[in-house]
């Protein structure tokens, strides 16, 4: 049963560093002239109404691109991003676009998204979302599977993002082993994982694990909003990138202390950049 929806926390402090470094890499991905596959194996719905139903019961994007939005300016590594929401929106913020969106805004016409969605009715508005762009294609069915069928890509370059829900703690072995099978089918391929950071053990070292995989150039960010609670609840969310950019680490250290200040919930909020030693 499938019970995660997006839609409550679309445009959250999460969404916005995913989303960011989603961004950051396709931009990187598109300096090389040649075609390149964007995988999303859980993509949603890939735009949210901020303004009615789920986004409204829980108001988490006003405090996460709700902030964004009400800057004069950004700094500029945040441009492109800002661009990806602005198209989306007129004068007011009224939609946030997911993962998918994101990338169809950027590729170009030789690339290609493949998009994968398991549940139905996030499907149905993915499908719409995306039924008129020729270079697209969504799948129906479980994004850890359809690694094995989607990589590698014909174009031998891709960029996967990996963003399940982790209602289910199974989804952290499930990343680990989806990612180990990827990796030796496209050991060259640029991954990018998102995790939530919560006061639990499998939350805890799920980061360590990411670190043990069998690639030895790995960036790993995370953006802590507030401090860790004694008991539950989502204090902020990490990206692993495998085979990063070799520029990310220092657009994210131009980025993330303006971020952390925007985004900080309560004492706390910080962010920590880590680099794989072979990398440094
Ligand atoms: N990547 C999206 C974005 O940034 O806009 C958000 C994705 S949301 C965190 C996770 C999505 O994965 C949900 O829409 C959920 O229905 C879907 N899902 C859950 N388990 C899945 C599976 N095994 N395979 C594919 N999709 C799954």
């Amino acid at each position: 049963m499938l019970s995660y929806r997006h839609a409550y926390h679309a445009g959250n402090h999460a969404d916005i560093l995913k989303h960011w470094v989603q961004v950051l890499c396709l931009q990187y991905m598109k300096k090389k002239d040649k075609p390149f596959f964007y995988i999303d194996t859980h993509a949603g719905a890939g735009q949210y109404a901020l303004y009615e139903g789920f986004a409204q019961k829980t108001g988490e994007y006003k405090d996460g691109i709700g902030r964004l939005w009400a800057q004069k300016k950004v700094p500029d590594v945040f441009a492109d991003y800002m661009t990806c929401v602005q198209n989306q929106n007129e004068a007011s913020l009224k939609f946030y676009p997911g993962s998918p969106m994101v990338a169809a805004q950027l590729l170009r016409e030789d690339d290609r998204l493949r998009v994968v969605e398991m549940h139905t009715s996030d499907l149905k508005h993915l499908e719409k979302n995306l039924a008129d762009d020729p270079r697209a294609q969504v799948i129906y069915g479980d994004g850890f599977e359809q690694i094995k069928a989607l990589l590698p890509p014909p174009t031998r370059r891709g960029l996967i993002l990996m963003d399940p829900p982790y209602e289910l703690k199974e989804d952290y072995k499930r990343v680990l082993a989806a990612l180990q099978e990827g990796l030796k089918r496209f050991a060259t391929g640029t991954y990018l994982v998102w995790y939530p950071l919560l006061n639990a053990n499998y939350s805890q070292r799920f980061a360590g694990q990411l670190q043990q995989l069998p690639c030895d150039n790995w960036l790993n960010v995370q953006l802590q909003v507030t401090e860790m609670p004694g008991g539950h609840g989502m204090y902020g969310s990490g990206m692993f990138v495998i085979n990063p950019p070799f520029v990310l680490r220092e657009q994210l250290l131009e980025g993330l202390p303006w971020l952390v200040k925007l985004l900080a919930q309560g004492d706390g909020a910080d962010y920590r950049l880590e680099i794989s030693p072979a990398t440094k």
